[in-house]
């Protein structure tokens, strides 16, 4: 159980120095208790009341760290069935397969896809995570195979997949501080699983036949002193994977069954015999609190829409997604390109910019703070009225980036054309489309007015 931020408080030494961040130590206990701050925060707690508000405080669904550096790659730590209830934390992480028994030209051909499919969003970078290294009973050509993968795709976390315990050792050593995950332990293999393991201090898969078979394992293994696990329920059905997968958050969630308190490893690339049924179980799984997808391959028709929906899923539902207040040229603009101006709620932004794209209209867009607002939210809440427009197109260059004067303005907020005109008198307000699927045809005859 989880300690009051009272029972927390009374471990902090009421100092009320702000040294954590926060001005009170009531408040920061506070914090620590709803999971928003961690113990470590405070420099003045001993490590063994670290240790207690750590342990008492820890998600239900542990932590599982893989890589290194920037190329951290980190799975689990959830604590809620619904993400409107909080939100999840650890986006699924999207991997793929590379074999020993795959030629070399296959292979590169993976790892370059990994490298080249990339896609930004909202300032936020969308890419697969994984590479999943199989060792097909050739250790040797195992440890060239992860060596590549290593050097060709520097910042893919590992899964390393093999029977044989040694050649797990050997590149899990290749891999050194980069930890990957070895996959995996079963019934009969756990103790060679478990020393490697312990060994190279990598995460541990552990496999059952059955999800009661990987609790049991998995429990026996916790015992043995390791900590950081990923479960593989053996599941291969997408019925049964769905299953088990609710049954594990279930379990560890609300009833704090800590056997299956980890994060899971799912197999999409075993349950299907094409690429567009992979894509729909990865999509259904995604959904469905699988911590890791490993796919067979990776191509952008199918990559692209899962990381959209990943990354709608695991945005937290209480902070509006935003971009920056800024100017956004779009197509190549000039002095003589239409201006024009929304809100800076990353759905408003995606949309907007995506039809002056595909207008092919040279185009600048000016991006106002709105906090995260729609267009007539912000309007609504005062966040996107004349005077504020206004101070930002002074403020932001636009006036040394064009010849013209002409501002188009969203449709739904034609009602302050007059007063914008008022607050930027060398400049003529242009009422745009009301949705912006007619931004189009309404830029392709554009002209300008002031
Ligand atoms: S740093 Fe520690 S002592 Fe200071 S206010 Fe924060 S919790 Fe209290």
């Amino acid at each position: 159980m989880g300690l009051t931020g009272i029972e927390i408080l009374k471990m902090l030494p009421k100092k009320n120095c702000g040294e954590c961040g926060v001005p009170t130590c009531l408040a920061f206990a506070m914090k620590v208790a709803a999971g928003q701050e961690d113990i470590g925060a405070c420099p003045y707690v001993s490590d063994e009341v670290k240790e207690k508000v750590g342990e008492a405080s820890a998600p239900p669904i542990r932590t599982v760290t893989l890589g290194s550096g920037d190329a951290k790659f980190e799975v689990g730590g959830e604590t809620c069935l619904y993400r409107h209830e909080k939100r999840f934390e650890h986006p699924t992480g999207l991997a793929f397969l590379v074999t020993t028994a795959m030629n070399d030209e296959e292979v590169s051909a993976r790892l370059a896809r990994f490298n080249g499919l990339r896609y930004d969003r909202v300032g936020v970078e969308l890419k697969a995570d994984l590479v999943a290294v199989k060792d097909e009973g050739d250790k040797s050509a195992f440890e060239s195979l992860v060596q590549k993968v290593r050097q060709d795709c520097p910042d893919a976390a590992i899964i390393l997949m093999s029977e044989d315990a040694d050649a797990l050792k050997a590149g899990a050593q290749v891999c050194g501080d980069h930890k990957p995950l070895l996959y995996a332990a079963t019934a009969s293999n756990m103790d060679d699983m478990v020393s490697v393991a312990k060994e190279t201090e990598c995460p541990l898969a552990v496999k059952g036949e059955t999800i009661g078979e990987a609790a049991e394992l998995s429990e026996k293994i916790q015992g043995e002193g390791l900590k950081d696990l990923v479960i593989d329920t053996g599941a291969r059905t997408i019925k049964a994977v769905f299953e088990d997968q609710v049954v594990c958050r279930r379990a560890a969630i609300k009833h704090k069954y800590k056997p299956l308190g980890f994060p899971t490893i799912t197999f999409p690339c075993e349950m299907a015999e094409d690429s567009l049924t992979e894509a729909m179980i990865t999509s259904v799984l995604i959904a469905k609190y699988a911590g890791i997808c490993v796919l067979s391959d990776i191509h952008g028709d199918i990559l692209f829409p899962l990381l959209l929906e990943r990354l709608n899923i695991f945005t937290d539902p209480q902070r509006p997604m935003v971009v920056q207040e800024d100017i956004y040229p779009i197509n190549g603009p000039d002095e003589n390109s239409p201006v024009l101006i929304t809100c800076n709620f990353s759905l408003t932004y995606f949309i907007v910019s995506g039809e002056i794209e595909g207008s092919k209209v040279p185009s600048w867009l000016l991006i106002k703070d709105t906090e995260g607002l729609s267009v007539l939210t912000a309007w609504a809440a005062g966040k996107f009225s004349a005077d504020l427009i206004a101070q930002f197109v002074k403020k932001s260059g636009i006036e040394e980036k064009v010849k013209h004067r002409s501002l188009i303005i969203p449709g739904y907020l034609a009602s302050i054309k007059g007063e914008l005109e008022e607050e930027l008198p060398d400049w003529k307000i242009q009422i745009g489309p009301r949705e912006a699927s007619h931004l189009p045809s309404y830029l392709k005859s554009w002209q300008p007015e002031g």
